[in-house]
């Protein structure tokens, strides 16, 4: 080994353009560097917040473990370092090396990235990391980010959403009328052609803004990350399912100067354990769910219910005409949005012969 490599195993970190100048000390060699790395990585959730924001606490744990303290990744919640929807653009110019959110919230700049968190009646978890994983997903994911500096890997996924927290019953379309609903991204456009007014809020926002009836509704993810933000004692009715996000999908971007600055050994370590995250967080939200549903549906105060069919059937056609227009006013929308429908329509013919068939036995 050479010298160098010694004396970076005994420094308390060595910066990333030193690696950049001495190729073998990123492993290039097939020896393993000594190289170490400090980075930042900022989120879009509330720092430690349950799920959303321990995912990216759990995988810097990880990542530093497998590494033997090689990469450090310091997490920075929504706000401390950056605004929680100003990840992407942190991560792009290199202000930060790493970060954690959900592709939706780039809409307006990259638009197509929504198809990799969720579609209003889209994919569902297992769904969407089939598609990902084996299904040609991931190359169109690195091909949209690649202008942008940035290399994005699935870490999480919250499983199939509830509707949301209403102080308005939804007994029919027209109480979609006149709603002021936290509903962000392609979810609140449907909702603002059924009618409604859909409001863009970081969660740290929420409660308040539920409380003090300046929205009448929101959507956030489900009961155990609901009952988290105590949204159960500032709205009455619970609706499911959560039709606007089935299965969304979370991501961890990295600076691509940096990626390639890690040796591969280190690049293994990462992206694996992103994908180690998403089969924790589909756990952990299921056990999650579960428990807080039980605390929930004990509280005489909550009334859980299930939107009525008519109003999901105007809200999937409308869902349609979005995710159309969105296809058609952007090539790269257009181009991942048919791989994305090509590959729901055979994946979807599986899930009703498997897991919707044997759910349905198991409940009759
Ligand atoms: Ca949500």
């Amino acid at each position: 080994m050479k010298r160098r490599q010694f004396v970076g195993g005994l420094a308390a970190a060595a910066t990333l353009s030193a690696c950049a100048q001495d190729a073998a000390d990123c492993g290039g060699d097939g020896a393993i560097s000594r190289q170490t790395f400090e980075w930042s990585c900022v989120t879009s959730w509330p720092p430690k917040f349950p799920g959303l924001g321990m995912a990216p606490e759990n995988l810097a744990a990880r990542v530093e473990a497998a590494s033997a303290g090689r990469l450090k990744i310091k997490i920075y919640g929504g706000g401390e370092l950056v605004p929680p929807f100003e990840v992407f653009d942190a991560v792009s110019r290199g202000t930060v090396e790493m970060g954690h959110g959900a592709s939706y919230y780039h809409k307006g700049k990259v638009d197509a990235a929504q198809f990799f968190t969720a579609i209003p009646f889209g994919m569902t978890n297992l769904e969407l990391n089939a598609w990902l994983y084996y299904g040609g997903g991931m190359a169109l994911w690195h091909e949209l980010y690649a202008p942008f500096n940035l290399v994005p890997f699935p870490t999480g996924n919250t499983g199939v959403q509830m509707g949301g927290w209403f102080n308005k019953e939804i007994n029919s379309v027209n109480d979609l009328k006149g709603l002021k609903m936290r509903i962000p991204g392609l979810g609140g456009e449907v909702l603002r052609r059924a009618g409604g007014t859909p409001v863009t809020l970081p969660g740290s926002e929420i409660f308040t803004a539920l409380q003090t009836g300046a929205i009448d509704a929101t959507e956030w993810v489900g009961p155990y990350n609901d009952a988290s933000f105590g949204l159960h004692k500032a709205a009455r009715y619970y609706y499911y399912p959560g039709w606007q996000e089935p299965g969304p999908g979370l991501e961890t971007i990295i600076n691509r100067d940096a990626w390639n600055s890690l040796p591969a050994d280190l690049q293994e370590i990462v992206s694996t354990t992103c994908q180690a995250i998403t089969t924790d967080m589909a756990a952990e939200y299921t056990n999650g769910n579960a428990v807080s549903l039980q605390q929930l549906k004990k509280d005489p105060n909550i009334e859980l219910r299930r939107f009525p069919p008519e109003v999901l059937g105007l809200l999937r056609t409308i869902a349609q005409d979005v995710v159309d227009e969105l296809m058609a006013s952007d090539p790269a929308a257009a181009k991942i949005g048919e791989a994305y429908f090509e590959y729901l329509d055979i994946v979807s013919e599986n899930s009703r012969i498997a897991e919707r068939a044997y759910l349905n036995t198991r409940e009759s």
